[in-house]
C-alpha cells in the first residue's frame, strides 16, 4: 500500500480500538495506554494492508522521498490538524506505528542496518499474501478518504 493508505487506515485503526478498552482506561490519567494501544494498532494496519496485492510507487530515489514527505505533510494536516492535544496525539501514534515498518526498510537501506532491514521483511511475511483482490491506485485512494472520513466524524 501507499504511505497515505498507511497513515490514514493507522490513524483510523488507533482510534478504532480505542472502543475495546474499558472506561476505567481513563482519558485523563491512563492516556499513556490509549496512546501505546493506538500505536500497536496502527502497527498491525500497515501489515494487514500490506497483505492485499497492491500497485506500488513507480517512482525511485528522490522523487519518491519528495511524494513520501508530501503525502506525510497532507495526512498530518487532516488527521491529527485541528484536534485536540490528546487525540492529536492518539492519531500521530497511530500514525507511527503505521509508518515505521517501512520506515525500517529506507533507514535500514540508507544506513546499512542489517537488523532493520530484517525487521522490514518480518513485518512484511503476509505482504501481498491475499489472493484474488487487487488494490489499485485509485482504489487505494479512497481507502485513505475514507479512513480520513472516519477519524474526522469519529474524533469530533
Ligand atoms: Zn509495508
Amino acid at each position: 500500500m501507499t504511505a497515505s493508505v498507511h497513515l490514514a487506515t493507522g490513524a483510523a485503526s488507533a482510534l478504532f480500538v480505542q472502543n475495546y478498552l474499558s472506561a476505567k482506561y481513563d482519558w485523563q490519567y491512563d492516556i499513556g495506554r490509549r496512546y501505546l494501544l493506538g500505536f500497536v494498532a496502527g502497527l498491525l494496519s500497515h501489515i494487514v494492508f500490506d497483505a492485499f496485492p497492491h500497485a506500488e510507487y513507480s517512482l525511485h530515489g528522490e522523487a519518491l522521498m519528495a511524494v513520501l514527505c508530501l503525502e506525510g505533510v497532507v495526512m498530518m494536516a487532516v488527521i491529527p490538524g485541528w484536534q485536540g492535544p490528546v487525540m492529536a496525539q492518539l492519531l500521530t501514534w497511530g500514525m507511527i506505528g503505521a509508518a515505521l515498518p517501512d520506515a525500517f526498510y529506507f533507514v535500514g537501506r540508507y544506513f546499512d542496518i542489517e537488523w532493520l532491514k530484517q525487521a522490514h521483511s518480518l513485518l512484511h511475511v503476509f505482504h501481498g499474501k491475499v489472493l484474488f483482490i487487487y488494490s489499485s491506485h485509485p482504489i487505494q485512494a479512497m481507502i485513505a478518504i475514507a479512513a480520513v472520513i472516519y477519524v474526522r466524524i469519529k474524533s469530533a
